[in-house]
């Protein structure tokens, strides 16, 4: 609906995608259906050309999808969107779309690790070459850029440590050397942080985390600019098949309404846990964006309005103290994944990256007593009854450097 577009990102969460549907509900209806009849072999003919405005088949276009992509794309303030089955079906669109043989991508080198091995493993069959950086550093983005590159890839702020790049800047280097920047913004949410305001080209999400909230979706999206890169991008999400479907499409929808409320809850919640844990004496350090020791905390403050649900930690007792949280805490659940209402901790030397052995964790920055918090929207007083619990629990002997 027009009027939105001078309604307060507040009220759009609550009111966008939506359109005029038969009987007037007041929530999008799920079209669930894989097809669409024709009225006659002249309409058909003129859907099919584009001529006429409807639809014809569900993986190229679906009402209910449509109302969650159009929803989406308002609230990054960008042109339109595609909705896609999972966070990395998008990022796999997009680097099809937009790559080809002989082609280069600058990638930050704390991306999730799927997107790292989609890169390394997957498109390398294709003569795609990838440069992973500390994007945080942005003259570390500039060294890494070559003629060929394409693409300069950034994800912030990142795992394992909340690492956050200067978005204005990669911006910046993409442009002058005829690059794009694509930004992964599932940590932060629109709410929270709107690439396109720094010069992003593309936006994307796995809407699996903050934008459906309620832990019990997988999906993605990529927002785009303009019209050009939309019809382009569509046709490849057609060919590759990677849709979203109608039933998550509504259950995302849903989640969009209360982005806004929740993401305010999660960065009060976090900030308050994130400071209660600096003053832990069993805790060696914190990493989040709203903490001054944040080494980009100026960054961070120039590109996101709030600080956002995650949290990173070390525990002073290393990989045995690490094991003594997971096996203590009651409320926060023992969880991969992020973003829901929900408290979730993860303890990657013992969990995620328990079988790549202890060398290879510390190349890749994983460290023994390295904790993950993606925090809820629980009453915090519980959130930090439950980890003090936790952290009483940790063995003295182990209790060293
Ligand atoms: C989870 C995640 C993805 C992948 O999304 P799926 O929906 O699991 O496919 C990509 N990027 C980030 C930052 C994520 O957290």
């Amino acid at each position: 609906m027009s009027h939105n577009k001078n309604l307060q990102f507040d009220s759009k969460c609550v009111h966008s995608g939506m359109k005029d549907y038969e009987f007037g509900p007041v929530i999008p209806p799920i079209y669930q259906t894989s097809t669409f009849r024709f009225e006659s072999a002249e309409h058909g003919a003129s859907l099919f050309k584009g001529e006429a405005n409807g639809y014809i088949y569900t993986r190229m276009k679906n009402p209910t999808v449509e109302a969650m992509e159009n929803s989406v794309a308002e609230l990054e303030g960008g042109y339109k969107a595609l909705g896609c089955a999972s966070g990395m079906a998008a990022i796999s669109t997009v680097f099809v779309t937009l790559l080809q043989s002989g082609d280069h991508v600058v990638c930050s080198k704390s991306v999730y690790g799927p997107t790292m091995t989609l890169l390394h493993s997957v498109l390398s069959k294709f003569n795609i070459e990838a440069t992973f950086v500390d994007s945080d550093i942005a003259e570390e983005i500039e060294r890494a850029v070559k003629p060929n590159t394409k693409i300069i890839y950034i994800e912030s702020p990142a795992n394992p440590v909340i690492a956050i790049t200067d978005l204005s800047s990669a911006a910046a280097i993409a442009h002058k050397n005829n690059a794009l920047l694509v930004v992964d913004n599932t940590f932060m949410s629109p709410a929270l942080q709107q690439p396109f305001k720094f010069g992003a080209d593309i936006v994307l999400h796995s809407m699996t985390k903050f934008l459906n909230g309620h832990a019990d979706v997988v999906a993605g999206i990529v927002v785009v600019k303009e019209e050009e890169m939309y019809s382009k991008m569509r046709k490849v999400l057609n060919q590759l098949g990677g849709v979203i479907d109608p039933f998550n499409s509504f259950l995302v929808h849903r989640g969009l309404k209360t982005l806004s409320i929740r993401m305010l809850r999660h960065c009060e919640n976090a900030q308050l846990i994130a400071e209660y844990l600096e003053n832990h004496p069993k805790v060696k350090w914190v990493r989040y964006p709203g903490l001054k020791s944040h080494p980009n905390y100026l960054v961070g403050l120039k590109q996101h309005s709030g600080h956002g649900g995650m949290i990173s930690f070390e525990l002073k007792g290393g990989f045995k103290a690490g094991e003594a949280v997971m096996n203590n805490v009651k409320l926060c659940q023992l969880a991969v994944s992020l973003g829901g209402v929900e408290t979730l901790i993860q303890h990657p030397a013992s969990m995620t990256h328990l079988t790549m052995g202890e060398e290879a964790r510390k190349s890749a920055g994983i460290t023994e007593g390295l904790v993950r918090l993606s925090v809820g929207i629980e009453n915090v007083k519980d959130i930090i009854d439950d980890l003090e619990n936790a952290l009483k629990k940790i063995p003295e002997k182990e209790m060293v450097g």
